[in-house]
């Protein structure tokens, strides 16, 4: 082992802190988060080894350092990696994105409550389990709606189902900020975010 990555083993063996405390902001190298939803948090573990590797530049820190015997480090709470990582990839088609991309509400009635999962086009008549047919519902609107058509039950969606963009779910995501947010991640993030206390 180098001494540098015994070092790194050392500093986060030190650890001051609890460990899980000290979340880092990962911005790529267009100082745009990474992700938004989830929100891009390293460990500071982590983010500690990614100063190491010279893989980032730190933007900002906490006030806490750690120290190894050799090394002493202010723990980064914002880094943007050094290298460009695509942003085009197309989103998982997951329970949560697709709550995400229909705002946490049933598509007929609005409802944010007991959401769950309707097929526009019934499973017997053979609509799929997809972007484009699967939608938000309550859970009364989708027993209301049971197995039948959209025109048989005269419960049409207020959306048209589509695949959406990982651009139109980071949108969607800016509307739900996660519970913590460190004060130096707030000049990286959206302007109607509010810091929690
Ligand atoms: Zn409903």
């Amino acid at each position: 082992m180098s001494a540098f990555s015994a070092d790194i083993k050392q500093l986060a063996g030190a650890a001051p802190v609890r460990q899980g405390s000290y979340p880092c902001l990962i911005l790529n190298a267009d100082y745009q988060p990474l992700s938004y939803f989830p929100l891009s948090l390293w460990s500071w573990q982590d983010a500690v080894k990614a100063v190491f590797l010279d893989r980032v530049n730190v933007i900002d820190h906490y006030e806490q350092y750690v120290r190894s015997p050799n090394i002493e480090i202010q723990i980064p709470s914002v880094v943007a990696l050094k290298d460009y990582v695509p942003q085009n990839r197309s989103p998982a088609f997951t329970r949560f994105n697709l709550f995400l991309r229909d705002g946490f509400k049933c598509a007929y009635c609005g409802s944010p409550n007991e959401l769950t999962f309707d097929h526009v086009i019934p499973r017997r008549l053979g609509g799929e389990t997809s972007w484009t047919n699967i939608v938000a519902a309550c859970s009364s609107c989708n027993l209301k709606k049971g197995g039948r058509l959209p025109r048989e039950a005269r419960m049409h969606p207020n959306l048209k189902p589509m695949q959406p963009s990982m651009h139109e779910l980071q949108s969607q995501g800016r509307r739900f900020p996660p519970n913590y947010l460190h004060e130096s991640w707030l000049d990286f993030l959206y302007w109607d975010v509010e810091l929690k206390p």
